[in-house]
Protein backbone atom coordinates (compact mmCIF):
# COMPACT_ATOMS: atom_id res chain seq x y z
CA UNK A 1 0.00 0.00 0.00
CA UNK A 2 1.64 3.08 -1.07
CA UNK A 3 1.62 5.79 1.65
CA UNK A 4 1.83 8.83 -0.50
CA UNK A 5 0.48 9.92 -3.58
CA UNK A 6 2.86 12.57 -6.05
CA UNK A 7 0.03 15.37 -6.58
CA UNK A 8 0.88 18.70 -8.47
CA UNK A 9 4.95 18.43 -7.75
CA UNK A 10 4.00 17.64 -4.03
CA UNK A 11 3.96 14.60 -2.11
CA UNK A 12 0.86 14.32 -0.61
CA UNK A 13 0.58 11.57 2.71
CA UNK A 14 -2.06 9.44 2.70
CA UNK A 15 -3.66 9.48 5.90
CA UNK A 16 -6.46 6.33 5.74
CA UNK A 17 -9.30 6.64 8.23
CA UNK A 18 -12.36 4.03 8.94
CA UNK A 19 -16.08 4.94 9.39
CA UNK A 20 -19.76 4.36 8.82
CA UNK A 21 -19.77 5.71 5.55
CA UNK A 22 -20.82 3.94 2.43
CA UNK A 23 -18.58 5.24 0.07
CA UNK A 24 -14.93 6.24 0.27
CA UNK A 25 -14.52 9.92 0.99
CA UNK A 26 -11.21 12.42 0.24
CA UNK A 27 -11.26 15.73 2.06
CA UNK A 28 -8.86 18.96 0.33
CA UNK A 29 -5.76 18.36 0.95
CA UNK A 30 -4.56 20.26 4.32
CA UNK A 31 -0.58 21.14 5.20
CA UNK A 32 0.77 19.38 8.33
CA UNK A 33 4.12 20.06 9.71
CA UNK A 34 7.20 20.51 8.12
CA UNK A 35 5.96 21.73 5.21
CA UNK A 36 4.19 18.83 3.40
CA UNK A 37 0.47 17.81 3.12
CA UNK A 38 -1.76 15.33 3.79
CA UNK A 39 -4.63 13.54 2.29
CA UNK A 40 -7.57 12.06 4.46
CA UNK A 41 -9.25 9.44 2.67
CA UNK A 42 -12.82 7.68 4.79
CA UNK A 43 -13.23 4.28 3.70
CA UNK A 44 -16.24 2.08 5.22
CA UNK A 45 -15.74 -0.07 7.65
CA UNK A 46 -14.93 -3.75 7.51
CA UNK A 47 -12.85 -4.03 4.50
CA UNK A 48 -10.34 -6.67 3.82
CA UNK A 49 -6.43 -5.35 3.94
CA UNK A 50 -6.65 -6.14 0.43
CA UNK A 51 -10.01 -4.19 -0.25
CA UNK A 52 -8.78 -1.45 1.61
CA UNK A 53 -5.85 -0.93 -0.21
CA UNK A 54 -8.06 -0.99 -3.62
CA UNK A 55 -10.90 0.97 -2.51
CA UNK A 56 -7.91 3.94 -1.68
CA UNK A 57 -6.23 3.46 -4.91
CA UNK A 58 -9.38 4.04 -6.88
CA UNK A 59 -11.22 6.81 -4.88
CA UNK A 60 -7.60 8.59 -4.69
CA UNK A 61 -6.90 8.41 -8.57
CA UNK A 62 -10.77 9.55 -9.22
CA UNK A 63 -10.19 12.55 -7.14
CA UNK A 64 -6.45 13.25 -8.42
CA UNK A 65 -7.91 12.77 -12.19
CA UNK A 66 -11.00 14.73 -10.96
CA UNK A 67 -9.00 17.69 -9.98
CA UNK A 68 -6.93 17.62 -12.68
CA UNK A 69 -9.58 18.20 -15.31
CA UNK A 70 -11.39 20.99 -12.89
CA UNK A 71 -7.93 22.79 -13.18
CA UNK A 72 -7.07 22.37 -17.00
CA UNK A 73 -11.16 23.46 -17.53
CA UNK A 74 -10.20 26.57 -15.64
CA UNK A 75 -6.56 27.10 -17.42
CA UNK A 76 -7.95 26.36 -20.74
CA UNK A 77 -11.14 28.26 -20.85
CA UNK A 78 -9.21 31.87 -19.23
CA UNK A 79 -6.32 31.05 -21.83
CA UNK A 80 -8.86 30.67 -24.83
CA UNK A 81 -10.59 33.98 -23.84
CA UNK A 82 -7.18 36.43 -23.60
CA UNK A 83 -7.12 34.46 -27.96
CA UNK A 84 -10.77 35.42 -28.56
CA UNK A 85 -11.51 31.53 -28.58
CA UNK A 86 -13.15 28.91 -27.14
CA UNK A 87 -12.74 25.40 -25.80
CA UNK A 88 -15.46 22.93 -27.03
CA UNK A 89 -14.31 20.35 -23.79
CA UNK A 90 -11.31 19.61 -22.17
CA UNK A 91 -11.44 15.49 -21.85
CA UNK A 92 -9.07 13.05 -20.08
CA UNK A 93 -6.78 10.88 -22.20
CA UNK A 94 -4.36 7.83 -20.66
CA UNK A 95 -1.84 7.98 -24.03
CA UNK A 96 0.99 6.69 -23.76
CA UNK A 97 3.03 9.20 -25.88
CA UNK A 98 2.02 12.66 -25.27
CA UNK A 99 0.75 14.77 -22.72
CA UNK A 100 -1.99 16.38 -24.75
CA UNK A 101 -3.70 17.25 -27.90
CA UNK A 102 -6.29 19.72 -28.89
CA UNK A 103 -8.87 18.34 -32.40
CA UNK A 104 -10.01 19.99 -34.94
CA UNK A 105 -13.27 20.72 -33.06
CA UNK A 106 -11.64 22.25 -30.47
CA UNK A 107 -11.79 19.61 -27.64
CA UNK A 108 -8.47 19.74 -25.73
CA UNK A 109 -7.31 16.06 -24.39
CA UNK A 110 -5.38 16.37 -21.32
CA UNK A 111 -2.94 13.48 -20.44
CA UNK A 112 -3.94 11.83 -16.36
CA UNK A 113 -0.52 11.82 -15.75
CA UNK A 114 -0.40 15.64 -15.64
CA UNK A 115 -2.27 15.28 -12.34
CA UNK A 116 1.59 14.83 -10.77
CA UNK A 117 3.30 16.96 -12.61
CA UNK A 118 3.91 20.50 -10.77
CA UNK A 119 0.76 23.42 -11.80
CA UNK A 120 3.16 25.36 -13.70
CA UNK A 121 3.39 22.65 -16.37
CA UNK A 122 0.06 21.92 -16.47
CA UNK A 123 -0.31 25.44 -17.44
CA UNK A 124 2.36 25.25 -20.19
CA UNK A 125 0.45 21.90 -21.92
CA UNK A 126 -3.00 23.63 -22.03
CA UNK A 127 -1.39 26.72 -23.13
CA UNK A 128 0.29 24.92 -26.08
CA UNK A 129 -3.24 22.94 -26.89
CA UNK A 130 -5.08 26.30 -26.58
CA UNK A 131 -2.53 27.83 -28.81
CA UNK A 132 -3.76 25.13 -31.79
CA UNK A 133 -7.05 26.37 -31.60
CA UNK A 134 -5.61 29.38 -33.54
CA UNK A 135 -2.63 27.56 -35.42
CA UNK A 136 -3.04 23.68 -36.07
CA UNK A 137 0.59 23.33 -36.87
CA UNK A 138 3.85 23.82 -34.97
CA UNK A 139 4.81 27.18 -37.32
CA UNK A 140 6.31 30.54 -36.07
CA UNK A 141 2.61 31.84 -35.66
CA UNK A 142 1.79 28.99 -33.41
CA UNK A 143 4.60 30.06 -31.42
CA UNK A 144 4.42 33.45 -31.33
CA UNK A 145 0.84 32.94 -30.46
CA UNK A 146 1.98 30.54 -27.56
CA UNK A 147 4.44 33.06 -26.46
CA UNK A 148 1.65 35.35 -26.47
CA UNK A 149 -0.02 33.32 -23.70
CA UNK A 150 3.16 31.98 -21.84
CA UNK A 151 6.24 34.14 -22.44
CA UNK A 152 8.40 31.53 -20.83
CA UNK A 153 6.80 28.53 -22.60
CA UNK A 154 10.77 27.43 -23.07
CA UNK A 155 11.61 26.82 -19.99
CA UNK A 156 8.12 25.08 -18.61
CA UNK A 157 8.34 22.69 -21.65
CA UNK A 158 11.88 22.15 -20.76
CA UNK A 159 11.19 21.44 -17.27
CA UNK A 160 8.23 19.13 -18.72
CA UNK A 161 10.92 16.88 -20.64
CA UNK A 162 12.92 17.01 -17.53
CA UNK A 163 9.13 15.79 -15.28
CA UNK A 164 8.66 12.87 -17.86
CA UNK A 165 12.53 11.30 -18.05
CA UNK A 166 12.16 11.36 -13.99
CA UNK A 167 9.05 9.80 -14.38
CA UNK A 168 8.95 7.32 -17.08
CA UNK A 169 6.25 5.13 -14.85
CA UNK A 170 3.49 8.11 -15.29
CA UNK A 171 2.75 8.22 -18.85
CA UNK A 172 0.39 5.89 -19.71
CA UNK A 173 -0.71 4.98 -16.31
CA UNK A 174 -3.58 2.71 -15.90
ZN1 LIG B 1 1.31 20.87 -30.53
Amino acid sequence: MRESLLHRGQALALAIREADVARPRIEAPVPHGGGGACLVVTVPRGLTEAGRDRTVAVAVRAWAWRSLLEEARRLADALAARMDRRVADVRPTRARTRWGSCSANGVIRVNVALAAAPPDLLEYLVAHEVAHLRWRGHGPRFYAALAGLLPDWKERRRRLREFEKAHPELLGAR
